[in-house]
């Protein structure tokens, strides 16, 4: 083996999916693991891997000032989990490639599938009229989901389904480099902190993914069931307002709370 390569099998490409695995067995519920079971042989050879090495191969193929449009073609491709096959369309993400602000949904909808779009449906137009009472436009945020394809019958995402996903939002994120990530709801909170506590206990508070601010909060369609939650929705969003430095109007004046559904 050369160095280069060896130190690709042994470097970064490691730890990333190392830091993968570990994320899976911790939304499977594991909260302890012992050293001896994890076959550090076997990581450097999946992320080594010419294979489907999605990370690996993102390394190779996007580097630093690599346009979001180039992960497209794999992502549309995709056929890492059982949802290739139910899916109507792959949803990537919309919005300013070098964005401020991302907001992480947890899964394409049925009117999602159908439109191969983010955040187009009930949930969808809840979110765009937060986005407006932000002062921004929906083209100035980015959008996306932790799962770019839809569950049957909107179940919840699984875990080997978020797993293989990840890396696409990973990529995303590292591209776009917001300045603020908005996590909405459970599963996307979940995942990018890693941590396993409801959502009324962790909206509320900021984490951090990977050095960017990450502010979780309800997700929209939690606000449609239950709108008595838009009122701390809304103060979620004045947080993520405040770290982008944009104006907070005073008053009853935001669609989130005042817009109703
Ligand atoms: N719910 C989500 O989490 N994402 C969407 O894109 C739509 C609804």
């Amino acid at each position: 083996m050369h160095e280069k390569e060896a130190r690709e099998v042994g470097g970064e490409a490691v730890y990333d999916e190392l830091a993968r695995w570990l994320r899976m067995v911790e939304l499977s519920g594991t909260r302890e693991i012992f050293l001896s079971d994890v076959n550090l042989a076997a990581l450097g050879a999946v992320s080594s891997g010419g294979d489907s090495g999605v990370a690996h191969n993102y390394e190779e193929e996007v580097g630093e000032g690599g346009l979001l449009e180039s992960l497209l073609p794999e992502v549309l491709a995709c056929s890492r989990c059982g949802l290739s096959k139910t899916r109507r369309s792959v949803v990537f993400g919309e919005g300013a490639a070098r964005s401020r602000l991302m907001f992480i949904g947890e899964a394409p909808g049925a009117d999602e599938d159908r439109q191969g779009r983010p955040f187009v449906g009930r949930a969808g137009q809840l979110l765009t009229r937060i986005i407006a009472a932000m002062g921004l436009e929906r083209e100035e945020a980015y959008i996306t989901n932790i799962l770019k394809c839809r569950p049957p019958g909107n179940r919840n995402p699984e875990v080997d389904e978020i797993c293989e996903c990840l890396p696409y939002l990973e990529k995303q994120i590292e591209l776009i480099q917001p300045e603020v990530i908005c996590t909405l709801g459970l599963f996307a909170t979940q995942t990018l902190t890693g941590i396993r506590d409801p959502i009324g206990r962790m909206r509320g508070n900021t984490f951090e993914y990977r050095g960017i601010p990450l502010i979780p909060t309800f997700h929209p369609a939690a606000c449609l069931r239950n709108p008595s939650s838009k009122k701390l929705l809304w103060e979620d969003i004045k947080k993520v307002m405040r770290r982008l430095g944009l104006p907070i109007q005073g008053g009853t004046k935001h669609g989130a709370s005042e817009s109703g559904r």
